[in-house]
């Protein structure tokens, strides 16, 4: 294993820190400045809130946490149900079912591999209070007939737009739909401080709110005093100074994913017994976040294709595990008997290719050439 990790190994996502990381980090370090006070996090906040037209901005320690914060925020708790996806990455669900609410599912669309809109509305109960988006691999949910519906049944829109940082929707910024939004940093998404998340919304009570939630609900009068029951989930100075480093970047960054999917696309849609990502649809532009592929037939699965790839050196990553197949929702009786083929298909048969910001042209040429090796 440590032998394949040789220079030639190309990695399934290594971020690019060559703007002014450093130069801010050197500040942070000569100012003292490396917790979570200090002035690159109220700075961060209001350039990533206005980036996505959003009033406010709460960083947060990470994408998961956020969401946490933001069900707690919205009072979501036992009883409750929240429309989601069945095909995600699980922080959405994580947050749910730890709030005691109830996911209720949706299957994902085959193409563009997010919610499918069209079977949201038969799912809604009288217990249901939201409808959490999740915008996958680069490509936007279809928001219009979500909010239309969300309108109609007076149900919050939370958005999880942790893979579709400057991506639009109807030339809308993803992060601006419905009464709050969140986004992860973690070093795999479109720009990066390693870990680290943000919450933004218009709404100044919900802000304030999950502010307080951040930090413990601490008293704003008396020190170490706590109104409610929070969480520490602050950012420090350093991981807001490498992500402001990194927004100034962004509409470069988002230039090279891009290109990268469509080097990726053109070098590969020969390979007939492969899916690839849609390219745009009415409403928007796949900014390839994941450039994602899905085996079409059976003789060669994907799991041994990914394998393959490794022994050449390519790290690709499988697609998302279902939410009503994870084991820890299983043993907590969750979605017994539940079925949707359609994720469960991408589950089984799709994997990504690398496409972290730092990689090569020559790299991408490196990997289609074994994809065409492994699937000719
Ligand atoms: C990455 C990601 C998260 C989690 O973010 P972390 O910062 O890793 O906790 C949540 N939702 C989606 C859709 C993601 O892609």
């Amino acid at each position: 294993m440590s032998k394949m990790i040789s220079s030639k190994f190309i990695s399934a996502s290594e971020p690019l820190l060559k703007g002014n990381e450093k130069k801010y980090l050197i500040e942070c370090v000569k100012s003292g400045w490396i917790s979570s006070q200090g002035p690159f996090i109220k700075k961060f906040e209001s350039s990533f809130a206005s980036y996505v037209d959003r009033k406010y901005g709460v960083a947060v320690s990470n994408g998961t946490i956020a969401i946490d914060i933001v069900i707690e925020a919205l009072r979501i708790g036992k009883g409750d149900e929240v429309i989601m996806p069945a095909f995600a990455f699980i922080s959405g669900a994580d947050a749910i079912v730890r709030a005691g609410a109830v996911p209720v599912l949706v299957e994902c669309d085959p193409f563009t591999w997010n919610i499918n809109v069209n079977e949201i509305e038969s799912k809604i109960t009288k217990h249901t209070k939201a409808i959490m988006v999740v915008h996958n691999y680069g490509l936007p949910v279809e928001m219009d007939l979500v909010l239309e519906i969300a309108k109609k049944h007076n149900l919050f829109v939370i958005e999880d737009a942790a893979e579709v940082h400057g991506q639009t929707y109807k030339g809308k910024k993803c992060g601006s739909f419905g009464i709050i939004s969140t986004f992860s940093f973690y070093a795999n998404k479109n720009m990066t401080m390693g870990e680290g998340g943000i919450i933004v919304t218009d709404d100044s009570d919900l802000y304030e709110k999950c502010a307080s939630l951040r930090n413990l609900c601490v008293n704003k009068d008396r020190r170490y005093k706590y109104d409610e029951i929070g969480w520490n989930a602050r950012l420090t100075n350093m991981q807001a100074a490498v992500g402001l480093a990194q927004l100034e970047q962004i509409d470069k960054f988002l230039t090279i994913k891009e290109s990268m999917g469509k080097q990726y696309t053109k070098l590969l849609k020969d390979i007939s017994n492969i899916q690839l990502p849609i390219e745009k649809t009415s409403y928007a532009k796949n900014n390839y976040w994941g450039y994602g592929v899905v085996v079409k037939d059976n003789k060669l699965s994907a799991a041994e294709a990914m394998k393959k790839l490794f022994e050449f050196g390519v790290d690709a990553r499988p697609f998302f595990w279902p939410i009503h197949l994870q084991p820890c929702f299983i043993k907590r009786g969750l979605f017994v008997g539940a079925k949707f083929p359609v994720s469960e298909a991408l589950a089984q048969n799709g994997f990504c290719l690398p496409n972290g910001l730092a990689l090569k042209k020559d790299q991408i040429n490196f990997v289609c050439e074994k994809m065409h090796e492994v699937f000719d």
